[in-house]
């Protein structure tokens, strides 16, 4: 993953995710464990899992890494053979570990735990009618909405009170719900996030697992038998799959940021190969926007299959020209004597030798600010490129995302504000050039799929509330 964006009061509404359930192992929470390892790269700031044995409820979250915060001694007090997992990346700050998922809590229909992967657009209103009736929030996080309304259901079953719920909420939601003797999961009608199902075979029976990426069953030898579909619930417990549609299917606005960044191309997301995808633009994008250079370099890790989908296609070589340090801790002490652009360089080194004199294509998946890429192109230059072109393998990202990804406001993303030209001139690149939004299309609905492109088009699929409004709900609670 490339580092990470400053924060904004607009990341604060924001939660990129992993989310993971397991139903029937008796070692549920060291599998959700590993699970969330392999979804670290959806959230670094905090993690939690929440654990069943049938009758009592575990839980235990904090901030960092998935790796720091399951010791052998915290997954010993998980036990059970249900469990849940939640990684989380959002804002800084002391509300920080309050906001940590998943949120557990004992109500009139037992203890019950949840964790979500996505954003409620509507979950100022809900908060503040709830507020008015009494409820007591103890974060600022739009997932605790959820458990207020099923605690609050007339329906006597959580199954019930869950899908009450659950047509009560709108926008971007996969959500995993962990009761005392089983585990539901839903995905919104318009399946903005994905989750996939999995199974495992054990001698005493098939487990089930749920996760956000494919990748986290490939880890514990799950298979992958399909998705959650939009507006279905799924309940996993003592009857075995029990699966059912909440409400009617909307048309799918599956979010295609899934497949040019935010998930691990090794995953299967929304039923295809996301490395696969990401070459399909890269080939495109050769096609649509050749140049005649020496060598395509990807920046990485975000740019390596696009940037091999480039090389192929234009038959220009692909070499690593820039080598990622993986081992960056959060918080570097700066020498006094500051050092020009010292976080990309941290992350970042040139390999001269392949740079030195050469014509280079360089592939990323995309530009929000534009502050990273021209630090990256000045680090290319400063080798001795003879020329820099840059290619991104998706359009200009014009518009912020309100479904769950952590996109900064209209104000700072520079494509919202500038033309090409001026973002080539800002970034300082020979060229520039994008995948258009048709060949995007093209590279991931060859299926019959259909995705969300908002960020793009500024065209929503559902109805948005204004961004001051639920900055304004989030700064009163
Ligand atoms: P910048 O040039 O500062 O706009 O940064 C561009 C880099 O940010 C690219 O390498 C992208 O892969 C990366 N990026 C795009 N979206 C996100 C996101 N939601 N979270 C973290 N990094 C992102």
């Amino acid at each position: 993953m490339p580092e990470r964006r400053e924060h904004s009061a607009w990341d604060k509404l924001h939660e990129e995710c992993g989310i993971f359930a397991i139903y029937g192992h008796p070692e549920a929470a060291k599998l959700a464990h590993l699970g969330l390892h392999a979804l670290q790269h959806r959230g670094q700031e905090s993690a939690g899992i929440a654990s069943s044995d049938g009758s009592m409820v575990y839980c235990h979250k904090d901030m960092g890494h998935v790796t720091d915060i399951f010791t052998a001694d915290v997954l010993a007090r998980l036990p059970g053979h249900i469990a849940i997992g939640h990684t989380r990346y959002s804002t800084a700050g002391d509300t920080a570990l309050l906001n940590a998922q998943p949120f557990s809590v004992a109500c009139s229909k037992g203890r019950v735990a949840v964790a979500h992967n996505g954003n409620l657009t509507n979950a100022p209103d809900l908060r503040r009618q709830l507020e008015k009736t009494g409820s007591i929030f103890q974060a600022t996080s739009d997932t605790e909405v959820i458990l207020h309304l099923v605690a609050r259901s007339a329906e006597r079953t959580i199954s019930g009170a869950l899908r009450e719920a659950l047509l009560m909420i709108d926008g971007a939601f996969s959500l995993v719900f962990l009761a005392q003797d089983r585990i539901i999961v839903a995905r919104d009608p318009h399946g903005f996030r994905p989750l996939a199902i999995g199974r495992m075979n054990l001698r005493s029976g098939p487990a089930y697992v749920f996760a956000s990426e494919t990748c986290a069953f490939d880890l514990i030898d799950a298979s992958h038998i399909g998705d959650v579909e939009p507006g279905e619930m799924v309940i996993a417990g003592p009857n075995g799959l029990e699966r059912e549609f909440f409400t009617v299917p909307q048309r799918r606005a599956q979010c295609v940021f899934e497949h040019v960044y935010f998930s691990r191309p090794d995953s299967i997301v929304f039923g295809r190969s996301v490395q696969f995808s990401r070459e399909r633009m890269g080939r495109l994008l050769a096609t649509e926007k050749p140049v005649d250079a020496d060598v395509v370099v990807p920046i990485p890790d975000s740019g390596v299959a696009a940037a091999l989908g480039y090389s192929s296609a234009s038959g220009i070589p692909f070499r690593h020209g820039l080598i990622r340090n993986h081992y960056v801790g959060r918080t570097f002490i700066e020498p006094s004597q500051a050092i020009r652009d010292f976080g990309v360089r941290l992350k970042l080194n040139p390999v001269r030798e392949i740079l030195r004199g050469k014509s280079v294509v360089l592939v990323d998946d995309s530009i929000v600010r534009g502050t990273t890429s021209q630090k990256i192109v000045r680090m290319v230059r400063n080798a001795g490129a003879r020329e820099v072109h840059l290619r991104i393998s998706c359009p200009p990202t014009m518009s912020p995302c309100y479904y769950g990804v952590d996109t900064p406001t209209k104000r700072e993303l520079i494509a919202a504000n500038q033309s090409i030209e001026e973002i080539r001139q800002f970034v300082g690149a020979d060229t520039l050039a994008y995948l258009s939004l048709e060949n995007l299309m093209k590279s991931v609905e060859d299926d019959g799929q259909s995705y969300c492109y908002a960020c793009y088009t500024g065209r929503y699929p559902t109805d948005i509330v204004s961004v001051e409004e639920l900055l304004a709900s989030r700064v009163r609670s």
